[in-house]
């Protein structure tokens, strides 16, 4: 199997922002230069949201403002509402992600608003960012279930696929936002979505919340996915959530698939130094099983 699969590294914004440690600014560019170093080539690295609800990311348009210009590297933000969108263009980020969501009391709980309106709002936003030639894919959350209202229907999630690819965003995401979802979910609402998108790419991004994280990156690729969210160490929760644990690890996700022959472009080895680094600033361990048990075969010791 020769194949290609992007790994975007959400570690810096979804893997933070839950985190008990506030990073300052420079741990955070050094967090992702190491990424960066590593080959990684997306990097999800801010949210700009109400600052009072989640501090983690209260210092994100400095933190913009001060990243690194790399060739090939581009650097994602997340936009929740219509300040958000403001806030993302004025501080020069390279991709912009609307996050919405597949059930209607969580998103009125993550962003004060209904699914209807959240459509409205982000039709506009992608309307403006095409104008302004600006890359603006759309992320919905809680595809394969909700905290608050169980279980999703993936017609309804395959709808909203179809809504937003009629907008043209540049790449639909499929969140499972508190990992509820096992390899078998994955495939049935793919199989309903690829239908609906047509040439759109599509991203995946799973919490190993209840262990299936890695199996359902797995069944993603099966399904055609060429995209998959993950985050360095593992670490990462959401802060509206209950019971939200870390997503999926990087170096989990990048065992499987160079043991599968796979081509990602990263170093696991760098991956797991930096997965180990970070141990530092979050004064915990990360949660990747890769990290924890090493790589194999063995790399005798000098
Ligand atoms: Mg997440």
């Amino acid at each position: 199997m020769t194949d290609f699969v992007e790994i975007v590294d959400v570690g810096p914004r979804d893997g933070l922002q839950s985190q008990s440690a506030l990073l300052d600014i420079d741990t955070k560019l050094e967090f992702i230069e190491c990424l960066i170093d590593a080959g990684v080539r997306r990097i999800e690295v801010a949210s700009f949201v109400n600052p009072k609800r989640v501090p983690q990311m209260a210092d994100v348009d400095e933190l913009v403002s001060r990243l690194q210009k790399r060739k090939g590297v581009q650097y994602i933000g997340l936009v929740l509402n219509r300040r958000g969108f403001d806030r993302a263009v004025q501080s020069g980020i390279d991709q912009i992600n609307c996050t919405t969501v597949a059930s209607e009391t969580f998103c009125q709980r993550n962003q004060g608003s209904s699914v209807d309106d959240m459509f409205r709002i982000i039709a506009e936003i992608v309307n403006e960012a095409q104008s302004a030639k600006q890359f603006v894919g759309v992320t919905i959350a809680a595809s394969f279930g909700c905290p608050f209202e169980g279980e999703i229907s993936p017609h309804r999630v395959a709808r909203m696929a179809r809504q937003f690819a009629d907008l043209g965003v540049d790449e639909i995401a499929l969140a499972d936002t508190i990992g509820v979802a096992v390899p078998t979910d994955v495939g049935r609402l793919l199989d309903l979505v690829v239908p609906e998108v047509g040439k759109i790419p599509l991203r995946v991004h799973f919490h190993n919340t209840r262990s299936t994280g890695v199996a359902n990156a797995f069944a993603a690729i099966q399904a055609g996915v060429r995209i998959i969210d993950a985050s360095c160490g593992g670490v990462g929760g959401c802060p509206f959530a209950p019971g939200a644990t870390g997503n999926v690890a990087t170096e989990d996700i990048l065992y499987m698939l160079e043991r599968m022959g796979v081509e990602t472009g990263i170093s696991i080895e760098k991956i797991i130094a930096t997965a180990k680094w970070l141990e530092g600033p979050l004064g915990a361990p990360v949660p990747a099983m890769v990290s924890r048990a090493g790589l194999f075969p063995p790399v005798a010791a000098a």
